[in-house]
């Protein structure tokens, strides 16, 4: 199939991209992508060009291993081409790369090859020549054929040996492995550099480039590398190692480190089985390692499987889940939040990221979209790392297509049509139809979860149901639904149904603090609705609270009065609490005080006010742990008041407390309360 003008275009730009990102990376040490974002576009480029073949140019960076030898280095042939590794991103590469050497070998199908996996280091390949027995020469990997000749420097690193620990060492050995830049070693460089106003190395492996290529080799030294050694080349009438596994054992007592946490493993599974153990493992390890890199053990194995231009067919890197990926934008659409806030999310292909596959990622706002300058069919840059939602982090504007459109927010509502607004020196745009069945659907989203009123069996699918039908215009109408009606619903039954409609009536005793937190009022999260409802133990309360009175309250500044005031005050919001009131929700603690304290202890039924900043604590510490030994936090001093906890800059509540005669104590006076309470 011929390339299309697009995949001719794509290709070139993407040769373009990767050919300035090696430079930056190879010679300048100083990357502009993370690894994987280049790994990816490289992958791309890659697979154009084996689908069609006519793409591949000479000036290919698939054509090509690493980059020049620098300047002011003797550049030095190697006596064995040094070249990279494949990759595999995951099992499923694995096992295919794994099958293709199966066959290529003419394995039977059910063969199960034997391999050895090493830990791939983050580091530099070095050359390191030996005659008889004497290090004679140390050189980067450089292009491949031709390196950088750093001996000097190579000589302070520790675990080289300067001669082989061998009786009668053969005539010449080369002997190949990573010198890296432990951990702690790479923060301290950097604080060094950042002191003298120098730019920072964007990672260890960087940073070892950068010191290997030092002119002065007691730099180098300062800094501290250090080398595993992997691979050893003897004369071929040498009696060596026959296995990967014996070349490292034969390396170990020749003299050098090799790293000790190396596995045979037979088979795919076995390969799979190591790699998942240090996916975990590898973050206890003081250096940083990428990926695991497999490799057939039997020699004479290897010989038979050969290599590609640029890599052994025989080994493989299988590489880490990465944190950040570039994909192809599809869409921007505007989410709408529960509080009307509109969001611009990217939706784009597939990638896997830290473990999940992602193809959505929040713009933050209008701001950070007008700022990445985002165009439709635009290649963007994703990160998700663990927890953390996955966001656009760049656009890469060189691989734009022809005449793309600029993208904008709409101006109305994607979900009622209504005007967007977006009120001066605010990031947000919202929507303000307070019955935008987006609001609705993510105000009752909020209201059931866990945290709020904790209704079992009310997930996203059948809330959208509800309200795109009309059938709950509000909160108050989830206790109006019954369960026949729920039963007719789609992916619903008799069953569930009735459960729904106990799971409501058993929210109906949720304490006052969740009902307030419930609501979704904008800043009152579940700590400062529990401040809120302790000082003002009903509705009733709340609503007649002064701005003054509420400011009082520990944690409550102006901007969160300002907000419950607002809420407060708002009409719809009034006939809501009305509604809900005579629905029989909780709209005031009960008489057991169940928004004071959950637990019994040492201060059950006493009420601490806490003041001032704590020297160890933090408010909210302070607060759970007086509420876990049964104590109650309240935002004002009374003459109800057991104790005042007074910290330093401790203001009006202190002196309050001073007139009251209220017991005025410290952190350590409260810790030793709380002991007492066991
Ligand atoms: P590679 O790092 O993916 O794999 C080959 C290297 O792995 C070897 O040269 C060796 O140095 C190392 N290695 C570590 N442990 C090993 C072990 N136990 N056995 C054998 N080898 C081991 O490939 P590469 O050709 O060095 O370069 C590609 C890398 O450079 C990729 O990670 C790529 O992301 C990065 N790169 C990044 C940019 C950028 O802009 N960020 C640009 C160019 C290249």
């Amino acid at each position: 199939m011929a390339s299309t003008a697009q995949q001719q275009l794509r290709a070139a730009e993407l040769r373009q991209l990767l050919n300035r990102a090696a430079h930056a990376y190879y010679v300048l040490d100083a990357p502009e992508f993370e690894d994987a974002v280049y790994d990816r576009l490289y992958r791309e480029l890659l697979e154009l060009e084996q689908q069609h073949p006519e793409l591949l140019s000479a000036d290919s960076p698939t054509q090509r291993v690493g980059g020049p030898p620098a300047e002011g280095f003797t550049s030095v042939e190697h006596r064995i081409g040094m070249l990279s590794l494949d990759n595999a991103f995951n099992a499923e590469e694995l096992q295919a790369w794994d099958g293709r050497l199966g066959r290529q070998l003419e394995d039977s199908p059910e063969h199960q090859r034997d391999y050895v996996c090493e830990l791939k280091i983050d580091g530099n390949a070095l050359a390191l020549s030996y005659a008889d027995g004497v290090l004679v020469r140390a050189a980067t990997r450089g292009d491949g054929s031709r390196g950088e000749e750093i001996t000097a420097n190579v000589r302070t690193i520790q675990a080289v040996p300067l001669r082989l620990q061998l009786e009668q060492p053969p005539a010449w050995v080369e002997v190949r492995g990573e010198a890296f830049i432990p951990d702690g070693t790479f923060e301290a460089i950097n604080a060094e550099r950042q002191q003298r106003g120098e730019a920072l190395f964007a990672n260890p492996r960087n940073a070892c480039a950068g010191t290997l290529r030092q002119l002065d080799p007691k730099v180098v030294a300062a800094r501290r590398l250090d080398f595993f050694a992997y691979t050893v080349h003897l004369p071929a009438d040498a009696d060596g190692p026959k296995s990967q596994w014996e070349a490292l054992q034969w390396l170990e007592t020749a003299g050098f480190r090799v790293n000790p946490h190396r596995e045979r493993a037979s088979g795919a599974n076995g390969v799979v089985a190591f790699y998942d153990r240090w996916e975990q493992q590898r973050h206890q390890l003081p250096y940083a390692t990428d990926g695991v890199v497999v490799k057939l053990d039997a020699l004479e194995r290897q010989q038979l499987a050969g290599f590609t231009q640029k890599a052994p067919r025989w080994a493989i890197a299988l590489k880490y889940a990465a944190e950040e990926a570039p994909s192809r934008l599809l869409r921007l659409v505007a989410q709408v939040g529960r509080t009307g806030v509109v969001t611009p999310v990217a939706e784009f292909e597939a990638v896997p990221l830290a473990g999940t596959s992602v193809s959505r990622a929040t713009l933050h706002n209008a701001d950070r979209l007008e700022e990445l300058d985002l165009h439709s069919g635009d290649t963007i840059v994703v990160r998700k790392a663990g927890e953390i939602i996955p966001e656009v982090l760049r656009v890469l504007p060189e691989l734009r297509p022809e005449g793309a459109e600029r993208l904008e927010l709409p101006s109305h509502c994607p979900e009622c049509g209504s005007l967007l607004v977006r009120e001066s020196g605010e990031a947000a745009t919202r929507c303000v139809n307070s019955s935008c069945p987006a609001i609705l659907r993510g105000a009752l989203r909020h209201w059931v979860s866990r945290q709020a009123m904790d209704v079992d069996g009310l997930g996203g699918k059948l809330i959208e149901q509800l309200v795109d039908r009309g059938l709950v215009r509000s909160i108050a109408d989830l206790y109006r639904l019954d369960a026949a009606l729920l039963a007719s619903l789609e992916r619903m039954g008799e069953q569930s149904a009735s459960n729904l409609i106990e799971a409501l009536a058993a929210s109906r005793q949720r304490p006052w603090h969740r009902l307030l937190f419930a609501l979704g009022i904008h800043h009152i999260g579940s700590v400062n609705a529990k401040t809120l409802a302790a000082a003002f133990p009903s509705w009733e309360a709340l609503q007649g609270a002064s701005e003054e009175a509420l400011n009082e309250l520990y944690g409550i500044g102006p901007e969160i009065s300002q907000s419950m005031q607002q809420w407060c005050s708002t009409e719809a919001n009034q006939n809501l609490m009305a509604e809900l009131a005579a629905l029989d929700l909780p709209l005031a603690s009960d008489d057991n005080g169940a928004d004071a304290a959950a637990g019994t202890g040492a201060l059950t039924g006493q009420t601490l006010v806490l003041t001032g900043t704590l020297p160890n604590l933090s408010r909210v510490q302070a607060q759970a742990m007086i509420e876990a030994a049964g104590g109650k936090v309240t935002g004002s001093v009374s003459k109800k008041t057991n104790y005042v906890v007074a910290g330093s800059e401790a203001g009006s509540k202190l002196q309050k407390a001073e007139k009251l005669g209220v017991a005025v104590i410290d952190e350590e006076e409260l810790k030793r309360l709380l002991q007492q309470a066991g």
